[in-house]
């Protein structure tokens, strides 16, 4: 879809700007579904925990970032910064040596350079690997291998059901048509401890660790999806899943007083064992059957959506606990005036793909 298109493209804006919502729920007057097109390969859907839980936080939101591809332009440095992170986990757990994973994040900063002024700067990104390995250097665990080499970023799409869609948007009923759905990602790391048993990995970069960080783990429907899909992948289902932490919060302005009140260096290297938390979670058969029966029903909550022609808006999302939606500023203009903002140069286009996961 080019610019042009996109912005003449919202008879939506029509509708609302004439009040006329009677008119629009009424599907016999309805000859064009204003929602863009669902972005099917080959007639399938493929759907990840990205778009899940933009989906889950508010469908507008979802529409326009999978739907017309559109992201904020500004900088995301946390992102950014957990994505080299990330990137020197990966050449580590490949089994390549030190001075190579961090030869290969260096150049991700190049290419994607963090704001000057942000703490978390390719050097903190340096020493954060230095100590991460420094302080894990007693855990045993060994990384599984696939017929390709390592269990590392192990990409994967598998079928989780098919869709019938036997509804026109202007309300006749057709032949139905099949959408098979894929569940798809990329696993971070699968190991075998030395009891034997496996687990998957998820590193997550957080500026916050604690009580409500696993609170939020342990029910993470990601960890679930994933769960699943190393099922679909060996033939069984992994004891758990480890979160492995690394908090990227700056050091505070007393770490280094202390150090030089005490004339040592200890409460710098206290400081740096709280940055880093792995934290196991058993997972049973049960759980994953719950996840799949409530992934396929919010799924085809989105196709039920998307098939009438509009998506509702959650506005317990407009303003969280990280701040303002990024879309904020575009769902505070008229609804006409919607499209344009999203084609300036505040939003560029998302070039996220479902294997091409955010790492956060
Ligand atoms: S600003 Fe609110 S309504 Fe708009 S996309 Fe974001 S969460 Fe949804």
């Amino acid at each position: 879809m080019n610019d042009e298109t996109c912005i003449k493209q919202n008879p939506l804006a029509e509708v609302i700007e004439a009040m006329d919502i009677e008119t629009f729920v009424k599907a016999s007057v309805r000859t064009a579904n204003p929602l863009p097109p669902l972005p099917l390969t080959n007639g399938a859907l493929f759907i990840d925990n990205s778009v899940m839980s933009e989906w889950k936080q508010c469908p507008e939101q979802f529409k326009n970032r999978f739907l017309l591809n559109r992201t904020a332009a500004f900088e995301k440095p946390a992102l950014n910064f957990g994505s080299g992170i990330h990137d020197a986990l990966k050449w580590l757990e490949r089994g390549f040596a030190l001075e190579s994973a961090l030869a290969s994040m260096a150049d991700h900063f190049v290419k994607v350079p963090q704001p000057p002024d942000d703490h978390r700067s390719p050097a903190h990104a340096e020493e954060t690997i230095r100590r991460y390995i420094e302080h894990h250097k007693t855990d045993q665990w060994k990384v599984l291998q696939t017929d390709k080499g390592p269990f590392v970023e192990f990409p994967f799409a598998y079928k989780l059901f098919d869709s019938w869609r036997d509804r026109d948007y202007d309300g006749k009923i057709d032949m139905p048509t099949q959408i098979p759905i894929f569940f798809c990602g990329k696993i971070d790391l699968a190991i075998e401890k030395g009891d034997g048993t496996k687990w998957i990995v998820d590193h997550k970069t957080t500026f916050q660790l604690g009580k409500m960080f696993s609170y939020e783990m342990k029910k993470s429907a990601q960890m679930r999806g994933y769960c699943w899909a190393f099922k679909k992948a060996t033939g069984s289902l992994p004891s758990g899943y480890i979160v492995d932490a690394i908090r990227t919060n700056s050091e505070p302005k007393g770490v280094t007083n202390d150090c030089l009140l005490e004339d040592s260096d200890e409460p710098r290297k206290k400081w740096w064992r709280e940055q880093f938390f792995r934290e196991p979670f058993y997972i049973d058969q049960a759980e994953i059957n719950e996840w799949e029966l409530n992934t396929i029903a919010i799924i085809e909550q989105m196709l039920w959506h998307h098939s009438h022609g509009y998506f509702p808006q959650n506005d317990s999302w407009c303003v969280g606990k990280y701040g303002r939606c990024q879309f904020y500023d575009v769902c505070s203009l008229p609804v006409n005036q919607r499209p344009l903002m999203l084609q300036s140069n505040m939003f560029v286009e998302d070039t996220w793909t479902p294997l091409n996961k955010p790492t956060l």
